[in-house]
């Protein structure tokens, strides 16, 4: 059979598996009532199949490519003591340097203005499910996963092709879950992994969305100043700059001179009137000036709401 064929059956497979897994769940359990077949759902079943199909395809060759040249430039000393940890030491850190990398290169995505054009195309979605995982472009995923993989290549990082390919395979799937349309809770263990309720704050449509970058381990929220963590769900998500609907016109919009685009202005990030609501349902207002409830964990950060105006 052909490759492409080959690969299109694959992602097929995969998209089948995630409806049978989170489908029912959302429909259970969902912290928002929505349709499977909601507004936008077409735009983001084909950022899956392009995003899986190019991805797929292009990304592993110029990673290797460019790990390979970064490794070039570390001392010797630092690759003779990586090569030197234990296996079990070199896949947990590799897993950190991947999220601190993932983690910088998200929060730059928001911080510049550049990158905003395309990352901001992943938080136009105003219904989140777990398909609004795929909803990026290109550009955005590259960027991200390079600023992830290059460091964990550069400096020798990986355990070989097959727990690659299984850390990826892990947190992809992982992606579609903290997306997902899930009302659950899970105590203490927020803490260490992400999770919807993470997740979802980072999608309002408000100062929040610059909070909770983290794709696995919120620690490195906290660590960066950036954690977020209120009792109760935000009910907003979005943007306020116009975005079509059409996957086309996304697609180009980025490259366009559209300034609705490129100025993604810290103001249409200032703190707006969060509402939020508890799982019952119940609305609660927050704090109208700050977007802050008394619930918020910042710690002292470099990029606190107030300081950014
Ligand atoms: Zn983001
Ligand atoms: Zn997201």
């Amino acid at each position: 059979m052909h490759p492409l064929l080959v690969e299109i059956a694959r992602i097929a497979a995969w998209l089948l598996l995630l409806c049978a897994v989170f489908v029912p769940l959302e429909r259970l359990a969902g912290v928002k009532r929505q349709a499977f077949l909601r507004p936008e759902f077409a735009t983001d079943l084909g950022y899956y199949a392009i995003n899986a199909i190019l991805i797929g395809m292009f990304l592993g060759a110029p990673l290797v490519l460019i790990g390979a040249t970064v490794h070039q430039f570390i001392p010797s000393a630092v690759l003779d003591a990586v090569a030197a940890l234990p296996g079990g030491v070199r896949l947990g850190l590799s897993l950190l340097v991947a999220e601190v990398g993932f983690y910088w290169g998200h929060r730059l995505s928001h911080e510049m203005p550049f990158l905003w054009r395309f990352h901001s195309i992943h938080h136009s979605a105003e219904d989140v499910d777990f398909l609004t995982n795929s909803r990026a472009h290109p550009v955005d995923i590259v960027f991200t996963r390079m600023c992830g993989f290059v460091p964990v290549l550069s400096l020798g990082l990986t355990g070989g092709p097959a727990v690659s390919a299984l850390v990826l395979v892990i947190a992809t799937l992982w992606g579609f879950f903290i997306h997902a349309n899930l009302r659950w809770r899970f105590g203490f263990l927020e803490n260490l992994i992400a999770t919807p309720f993470f997740h979802r704050w980072h999608h309002t449509n408000g100062a929040m969305r610059d909070r909770n970058y983290a794709a696995m381990l919120p620690f490195v929220d906290r660590l960066f100043g950036t954690f977020h963590s209120p009792d109760h769900w935000p009910n907003s998500y979005g943007i306020d700059t116009p975005m079509p609907s059409s996957i086309g016109l996304q697609l180009v919009k980025p490259f366009t001179r559209d300034r609705s685009t490129s100025a993604p202005e810290l103001t249409d990030r200032e703190p707006d009137s969060l509402k939020a609501f508890d799982g019952n349902a119940n609305l609660v207002n927050t704090d109208v000036e700050t977007g802050l409830d008394e619930h918020s964990q910042f710690r002292g950060d470099g990029i606190d709401a107030k300081k950014r105006k």
